[in-house]
């Protein structure tokens, strides 16, 4: 579970509250999508859950645990973590770069390689291929799907998600949250996933919560929210 309670960020040198007294409960198992307008200020609060960035007030809580007292590498090795634009290191081959987490847990070469073709294996692309490629070699979705592979390597109980398919055509886009959501109903990950489009929020969210200037304007199930708009 991730919990923000009272939590408000204003960035240096900005007069303006990106997140404002933003307090929320991210259900275990479940993925809570944070939507709403550009700059409502989604990608802020999960730079706060990974603390990438520090809040100004207020506190987070993963399965209870305040993230201050976690050393920030620590926190982040152990929470998946995918962007719109991978950042996949090109220089790395497929391999290369989703075994960068398992390395830093200490993991062997033996149990790497073994993970490695069962994560490209889980994400739809044929490890033979795949792994010994470089990035640039890829299509944009299957780049996403390498991001959220890498992501899950270690299977951490947390993912953050910021605008995970945002960079692809639409119908890829589609088939790749299909993939997702039949991953996600065996793993029951906790996931916290960004979008600003509501369609996407509608299907990927057992729990919504439009954003607006820093808070929560609405917050219920997407059938709750289709409803009572
Ligand atoms: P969203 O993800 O919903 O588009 P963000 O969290 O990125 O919104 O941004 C929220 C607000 O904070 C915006 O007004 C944005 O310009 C501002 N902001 C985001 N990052 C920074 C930063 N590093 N420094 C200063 N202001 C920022
Ligand atoms: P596993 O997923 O294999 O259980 P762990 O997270 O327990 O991985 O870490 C494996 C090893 O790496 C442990 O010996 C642990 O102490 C060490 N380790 C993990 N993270 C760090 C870190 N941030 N700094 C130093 N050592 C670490």
């Amino acid at each position: 579970m991730i919990e923000l309670k009272n939590v408000t960020k204003t960035y240096p040198g900005q007069s303006f509250k990106a997140v404002d007294n933003l307090s929320m409960i991210m259900e275990t198992g479940e993925i809570t999508v944070l939507v709403g307008p550009s700059g409502c200020g989604k990608s802020t609060t999960i730079r706060l859950i990974n603390g990438m960035i520090e809040t100004t007030s207020g506190d987070v809580f993963i399965d209870g645990k305040n993230i201050k007292d976690t050393d920030p590498n620590r926190l982040r090795m152990n929470i998946g973590y995918v962007i719109q634009h991978i950042g996949l290191l090109p220089h790395l081959t497929i391999a290369q770069n989703i075994a960068i987490v398992p390395k830093l847990h200490g993991w062997d070469k033996g149990r790497i390689d073994k993970r490695v073709v069962e994560l490209l294996e889980l994400v739809g692309l044929d490890p033979g291929i795949t792994k010994n490629k470089y990035p640039l070699q890829l299509s944009g979705g299957q780049m996403q799907r390498v991001g959220v592979a890498r992501a899950m390597a270690v299977d951490p109980a947390t993912m953050l998600m910021d605008e995970p398919f945002g960079a692809v055509d639409p119908i890829t886009r589609r088939g790749l949250q299909d993939e997702f959501l039949r991953l996600q109903t065996v793993m029951k990950k906790t996931i916290c996933f960004v979008t600003h489009d509501i369609n996407e929020a509608v299907k990927m969210g057992d729990k919504i919560a439009i954003m607006n200037k820093g808070q929560i304007v609405q917050y219920d199930t997407p059938k709750n929210i289709l409803s009572h708009p």
